[in-house]
């Protein structure tokens, strides 16, 4: 078993986060590094994930990226797990906060009690608690919640069907469960937490709070976002299209079900697919179902654009362009240097994987 254990839902670790200094040496290197490797993820060279013969390996974050500040979050933990109540019915308990001790084991508070117990992550488990227990971060544990429920009430949650559906994805072996943490997450989960450079994003705190300022801000001022679409001269033509003989109601669902890149694709594609998705509606409801990380249409965000763009003469936003323009900045990506951006990343990132839990979890209730 690996010595480090990490978040159940996020991938990350509790400890041993390291950050480089700006008068470090290595600071030259590590830049070179991340360039290096996000060529080789561009797919330009061969993959070369490990450091040249002779050269110690870069273990620490860009200090420019992320400080002591921005990882705190990471080091409290929480955990879920199952044990018996007094009539012997076993129930589902949320732990208070507490420490990653070291080789699986943690430290947390339990009910009202001072003193801290202590549990194995993932393991076989205790005489108190006989299964795995699973560690998490409060902030992810949120997401998740918010995922499963819309809201961050932990008492709108089945905790038992919960614990079910987290054991069902756990590695009894293993230090995290068995869903899509992301490359850049996997790559960092070795024996002990790996900080490596240009994954500086995977550790940015999941917040919302600071992501709505910055959308909001790209909205008001991004002028590419309110270009009109492009006239189509349509001339005698009439665009046909298997899709074509589909109510328009129909095909709009099958548009929105499509992962951005292919949305894309098929509107360019397609004429018959550009002309029925040009109303502001459909990108709207797009964003809202493609995009729940964001909490869209009624994210704050979006809502205060449109409150000021309708008592102002600013030529309205093209929501197809505003959502190309959220897919693509909020991606989760190697080398990520924007301090906002990355964080709206990570909770894309953590949301994926909320819903491979809610995936499982509904299917205990069927
Ligand atoms: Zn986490």
């Amino acid at each position: 078993m690996a010595f480090d254990c990490y978040c159940a839902i996020c991938g990350v670790g509790f400890s041993g986060m390291r950050i480089g200094t700006p008068s470090d040496a290595t600071a030259e290197r590590r830049r070179q590094y991340v360039d290096r490797i996000s060529r080789s993820l561009n797919g330009t060279t061969t993959a070369d994930l490990e450091c040249r013969d002779g050269e110690e390996p870069i273990h620490s974050y860009d200090p420019s990226l992320v400080d002591q500040d921005n990882i705190a979050w990471t080091s409290q933990v929480h955990c879920l797990g199952m044990q018996d109540d007094t009539k012997g019915k076993s129930r589902a308990f949320l732990s208070g906060p507490g420490y990653y001790a070291d080789a699986g084991e943690l430290a947390v508070k339990v009910g009202q009690t001072a003193r801290r117990t202590y549990f194995n992550c993932y393991g076989f488990g205790t005489d108190e608690v006989p299964g795995p227990v699973m560690p998490f971060h409060w902030c992810c544990f949120e997401v998740l919640l918010r995922a499963l429920t819309g809201t961050t009430d932990p008492k709108n949650v089945n905790l038992e069907a919960l614990y079910e559906a987290m054991s069902s994805l756990c590695n009894w072996s293993g230090s995290a469960l068995r869903v899509q943490y992301g490359d850049d997450v996997v790559r960092a989960q070795g024996q002990y937490w790996q900080s490596l450079p240009g994954a500086e994003y995977t550790v940015r705190h999941p917040s919302t709070t600071a992501i709505s300022e910055t959308i909001t801000a790209n909205l008001q001022t991004n002028k590419k976002l309110r270009a009109p679409p492009a006239e189509i001269n349509l001339g005698t033509r009439q665009p046909k299209n298997p899709f074509s003989t589909l109510p328009t109601e129909l095909v709009h669902q099958i548009c929105s079900l499509l992962p951005g890149e292919s949305l894309k694709s098929l509107t360019q594609a397609s004429l018959f697919i550009n002309l029925i998705t040009r109303d502001d509606y459909f990108w709207k409801r797009v964003i809202a179902t493609d995009m729940p990380w964001l909490e869209a249409p009624e994210s704050e965000a979006l809502r205060k654009v449109v409150d000021l763009d309708s008592s102002s003469r600013e030529t309205p936003l093209n929501y197809q362009l505003v959502y190309q323009w959220l897919d693509e900045v909020s991606k989760p990506k190697f080398g990520m240097d924007d301090p906002v951006l990355m964080a709206v990343a990570n909770r894309r990132r953590i949301w994926g994987v909320c819903e491979e839990v809610a995936r499982a979890y509904r299917s205990h209730f069927t």
